[in-house]
């Protein structure tokens, strides 16, 4: 990653990619308090569009917020920044991540006299669990690992510590040979995937977890809003792994993820094991926006030019 062509724009300018650089005592490097976001920008008749540009750094702001952290940057100004660096890497769509951590002033728990650093990287990503995955599905394990207790990391936050866990569960996941983990919470309901929220469909009924350890996702956001607007009755419950057993239909969603069918969750087949039809409309429904064919939400595209 580090060593490409292209520009990062870090505390308030473009640097070259190579250059964008930190000190081996950063703080955040140590401690893992630090916080950021993950974007997409689509390629649109119109040039790239940042699907729900507000929306993300709202989130980062908040997660600064929950961490105390003392940026001194505006969320205007994030989102310029934001723009400004898919048009310097000359980018038609993009993979977007701005990160907000504590610099090399100084070590310590207590954290005095950091500086809050800014930068925003942008490079070209396709789909996180790949094509084959969108149409197909994939395989899920639930992880041995529990999501986040509420108050040990907070949940809000999409901070960087909190990643250790999704890395553990990940990892597990892939070493056992699945594709992606299925995290529970601390009282042993269905949380989030390590990096997607999830949906459930039964008898038409859309079901999602509750937000207590989950991230509140943007992508969750969208797909409740396509669903209320298509008139799919929705449920947010809490939900227990054998409830998504017996689902006729299941899928992630996340800003990587986009939306990604789930066909089996734990050896056991959901549905007929394929993408099912409301995941599927939901799916298509979700690429036509981002990409700017539908034009039902405007609001939610943010055209870099
Ligand atoms: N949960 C976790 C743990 C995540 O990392 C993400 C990705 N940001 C999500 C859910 C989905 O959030 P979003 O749809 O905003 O990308």
């Amino acid at each position: 990653m580090a060593d490409r062509d292209g520009f990062i724009w870090f505390d308030g300018k473009l640097v070259p990619w190579r250059e964008a650089t930190v000190h081996g005592l950063t703080h955040s490097l140590h401690y893992g308090l630090g916080c950021f976001e993950g974007e997409r920008a689509y390629a649109t008749e119109r040039g790239a569009a940042i699907f729900r540009l507000p929306e993300h750094t709202k989130r980062l702001f908040n997660s600064a917020k929950i961490l105390q952290m003392d940026v001194s940057f505006t969320p205007e100004e994030i989102n310029e920044a934001t723009k400004e660096v898919i048009r310097a890497n000359g980018l038609e769509s993009a993979y977007i991540r701005p990160l907000f951590f504590y610099g090399a002033e100084g070590m310590g728990l207590a954290a005095k006299g950091l500086k809050v650093h800014a930068l925003i990287a942008a490079w070209p990503w396709g789909s996180y669990l790949g094509q084959e995955a969108l149409e197909r599905g994939i395989r899920v394990k639930v992880s041995s690992f529990s999501r986040h207790h509420v108050n040990i990391h907070l949940c809000k936050a999409k901070a960087s510590g909190n990643y250790m866990n999704s890395m553990l569960a990940h990892r597990e996941a892939h070493n056992g040979g699945y594709d992606e983990a299925l995290l529970l919470d601390r009282e042993g309901y269905v949380a989030e995937g390590s990096g997607e929220n999830v949906f459930m469909v039964r008898d038409g009924i859309l079901y999602t977890p509750t937000l207590t350890s989950a991230l509140e996702g943007i992508t969750r956001d969208t797909i409740l809003r396509f669903a209320s607007d298509a008139g799919i009755p929705i449920i947010e419950k809490q939900l227990t792994r054998d409830e998504f057993y017996i689902a006729d239909e299941a899928f992630f969603t996340g800003t990587a993820a986009e939306v990604t069918p789930i066909r089996e969750i734990d050896d056991r087949k959901i549905g007929n094991g394929r993408r099912g039809p409301i995941t599927e409309a939901l799916q298509s429904r979700y690429f036509d926006t981002v990409a700017g064919r539908r034009n039902d939400h405007p609001e939610w595209l943010h055209y870099v030019d």
